[in-house]
């Protein structure tokens, strides 16, 4: 028996092998739950041969700027799973390169509103598909992937940033509004990892080194970790656990701004008892 034996999971955002929603839909399917994604169409051939060692995993082309593509995923959903959903990941972002590098200041009002759109409101949306399959499910929990660029300025984050913000707020809001639901709603922020995503972002290569040279746990955040820890708030052992942002992130956050690397970086795991 898995610890999500029994679940019905609906993961976004699978674009390649190297996606965290990937190494979330596995320590889920590994854990028993049944799993569902989402990705955009054009990726979808590839995902479905990803999804195959899912067990077999429906595959649903949504672009979560359309309420259409919304409404039909979730249909497929409801068919799939008799009509119940009991986790919903969010791990969609996306923002144009010239609203991330450089000068904040100068980011346009399509940049701000696309970013916005994609990366924060379609979380929003999605809930709402998912309520009433949770609902019938008695209950469920919705995680939202973020990063600290959310509340400390990350030169070359910039846009992605404010729409992390907006993201973790619509989080703590939607957790307000379906907690007497039985539906929990967190955040779940990751340390860097080199996705397809995160390796267009200035600076990520310092960040990526960073992680391995200054945080306590001395190595690098994977897909995998961040899935396990998705598991923790699925299971219904953290149903008190409603409306925060997890750092997922090998202690980085903790450390005050200009730390230095942690004394025994570079030391074979052997000599850190
Ligand atoms: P990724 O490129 O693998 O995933 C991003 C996903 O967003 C892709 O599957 C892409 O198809 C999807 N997407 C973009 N526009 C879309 C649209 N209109 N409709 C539907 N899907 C759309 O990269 P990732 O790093 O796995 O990112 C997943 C999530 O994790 C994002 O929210 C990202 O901000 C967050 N995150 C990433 C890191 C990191 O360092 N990689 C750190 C913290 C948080």
């Amino acid at each position: 028996m898995g610890l999500l034996t029994g679940k019905r999971a609906l993961v976004s955002g699978v674009a390649n092998s190297k996606s965290i929603a990937l190494g979330i839909a596995q320590a889920f399917h590994e854990q028993g739950a049944r799993v569902a994604l989402t990705c955009i169409q054009s990726t979808q051939r590839r995902v479905a041969k990803l999804a195959a060692d899912l067990g077999p995993a429906l595959v649903i082309a949504c672009d979560v700027t359309k309420d259409d593509d919304i409404a039909r995923a979730f249909a497929e959903v409801g068919e799939a799973f008799d009509g119940k959903l009991d986790v919903l990941v969010h791990s969609i972002a996306y923002a144009r390169l010239e609203d991330m590098n450089g000068e904040f200041l100068n980011v346009t009002r399509e940049g701000w509103n696309l970013a916005l759109d994609v990366s924060a409101y379609s979380l929003v949306a999605m809930a709402r598909g998912a309520r009433p399959l949770m609902k019938a499910a008695g209950g469920g929990s919705i995680m939202a992937l973020t990063y600290m660029g959310s509340d400390r300025v990350t030169p070359g984050y910039n846009i992605m940033g404010v729409a992390k913000a907006a993201l973790e707020c619509a989080v703590r809001y939607l957790a307000y509004d379906l907690g007497p639901d039985g539906i929990r709603v967190n955040a779940l922020s990751s340390g860097p990892i080199p996705t397809v995503s995160a390796m267009v972002v200035e600076g990520v290569e310092e960040a990526l080194k960073t992680t391995v040279t200054h945080s306590p746990m001395l190595r690098p955040i994977t897909p995998r970790d961040v899935g396990n820890a998705a598991v923790l708030y699925a299971v219904d052992l953290s149903r008190a656990m409603t409306g925060a942002t997890v750092y997922i992130d090998g202690g980085m956050r903790m450390l005050a701004a200009g730390a230095r690397p942690h004394p025994r970086a570079g030391k074979p795991a052997a000599e850190r008892p």
